[in-house]
């Protein structure tokens, strides 16, 4: 049967872009149906990983200068060095610096530039999707309704397209918040080129350089336990500035100089990772396949290599013939899945270590990452070079 377009993409974040821009070089016909008025970026802060950086490069997004290169360390409140990340001399030359800090409606902007008129269709909220042998339905909530080759899942922790295919199954709540902001001052102490992240006993406080349209400045968060059924704290700043007093270092100074507007809180949630993600024609990407706690700095990230691979995967496919769709989803996951997974597992762990392991066993945790090579050895040196690999999996671009 005829249909309308190849690739029908659902939700308009980092993934949802990434994958039009991916099958629009593969040589595919793309829309994305976004239900707001505009990309939406939720909150600001953000740091990329050298495979987004990558990824994004190949799809055509303009990259020079997208954030400022970080060399990042693990500390404890006093500043002493649990871990370095490390990081390949070759990798930091070419991606500037291993560990990128940026704004995310920077990110946004660059990607929906790269992105042709037509592409993006927003008000567009998807409301039904039927799998048929040859083809999916689309229903928006307009009415309209859309016939794709295939279908791209890329709506979000909720995941309306996930739902769909494996069921509903409740988020995995942390009992953690994330209070973060940025600004544009620059205390002293506060260190460019530096993304510095510290724990106390319960609370991880952390500023990163950014830069944004040629502007430098610092991100700054806070990571604590916070019961999911709890309010948010009343007074934001004010909790916020409480929390820096745990810190030696410019943290404090930089709340300070952050304005109300520049700060936002999230409560932490993932979801369990899936053991597959596609059936039929259809597949997940983004947060909709992997939702990740901040902890991993590579929601984001991860989400624009889903993009990447998928677009790679089909390249030449024909999307009539329903076993080389198949193939390429397999290829695809084959790709990313178990990557994700452990990203997603890891992060969720060193939330629960960080933040829920009660006295007296965090005397004994803050020991263990003050004096042995624990830290070093898990986020200093295996986390960063299973991130680095996936540049091999990557190869040299989207299309040969
Ligand atoms: C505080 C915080 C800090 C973070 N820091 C980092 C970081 O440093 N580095 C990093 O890489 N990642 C980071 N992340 C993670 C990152 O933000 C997410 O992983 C990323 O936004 C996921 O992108 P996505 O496109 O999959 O989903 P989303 O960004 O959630 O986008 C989904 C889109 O789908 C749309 N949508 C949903 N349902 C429908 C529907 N039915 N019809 C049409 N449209 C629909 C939504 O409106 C939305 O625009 C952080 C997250 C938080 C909360």
């Amino acid at each position: 049967m005829s249909r309308d377009i190849d690739v029908a993409v659902v939700g308009g974040g980092p993934a949802g872009m990434a994958t039009a821009l991916a099958f629009l070089k593969a040589g595919f016909q793309v829309k994305v149906y976004e239900r707001y008025g505009h990309a939406r970026p939720a909150g600001n802060i953000l740091n990329l990983w050298p495979p987004p950086i990558h990824a994004l490069a190949s799809m055509g997004v303009d990259t020079k200068d997208i954030g400022a290169p970080c060399h990042s360390t693990f500390r404890n409140a006093a500043g002493r060095l649990r871990a370095d990340l490390k990081m390949p001399r070759e990798i930091t030359d070419k991606y500037r610096g291993g560990f990128v800090g940026l704004l995310r409606p920077d990110l946004y902007r660059r990607m929906l530039e790269a992105i042709p008129d037509g592409v993006m269709e927003f008000n567009s909220r998807v409301q039904a999707i039927e799998d048929h042998p040859d083809h999916v339905r689309i229903t928006l909530a307009d009415g309209r309704v859309v016939r794709a080759g295939i279908l791209v899942g890329a709506d979000g922790i909720d995941s309306l397209v996930r739902a769909h295919l494996w069921g509903d199954a409740p988020k995995r709540n942390h009992d953690l918040h994330i209070i973060g902001g940025f600004t544009f001052e620059r205390p002293p102490g506060a260190e460019a080129g530096k993304c510095v992240l510290k724990h106390n006993r319960y609370v991880q406080g952390t500023y990163s350089s950014i830069l944004s349209n040629g502007r430098q400045g610092f991100q700054w968060w806070f990571v604590e336990a916070w019961p999911d059924a709890n309010d948010a704290p009343a007074k934001l700043h004010e909790h916020a500035l409480e929390l820096a007093r745990g810190f030696q270092g410019p943290l404090a100074d930089l709340v300070r100089a952050t304005p109300e507007s520049n700060m936002h809180r999230w409560p932490i949630r993932d979801r369990i990772p899936l053991p597959r993600w596609s059936k039929g024609r259809i597949t997940l990407a983004g947060d909709a396949a992997h939702a990740t706690s901040p902890y991993a700095a590579y929601g984001a990230g991860m989400s624009i290599c889903d993009g990447y691979f998928l677009g790679q995967r089909f390249h030449k496919v024909d999307l009539d013939d329903a076993a080389a769709v198949a193939r390429a989803f397999e290829e695809y996951e084959a790709c990313q899945r178990a990557h994700t997974t452990q990203q997603v597992n890891q992060a969720y762990f060193f939330g629960r270590l960080f933040h829920h392991v009660a006295f007296p066993l965090n005397v004994l945790r803050d020991l263990v990452l003050d004096w042995t090579p624990f830290l070093q050895w898990q986020a200093g040196d295996k986390n960063p070079s299973n991130i680095i690999a996936q540049l091999k999996v990557m190869g040299p671009g989207i299309v040969p």
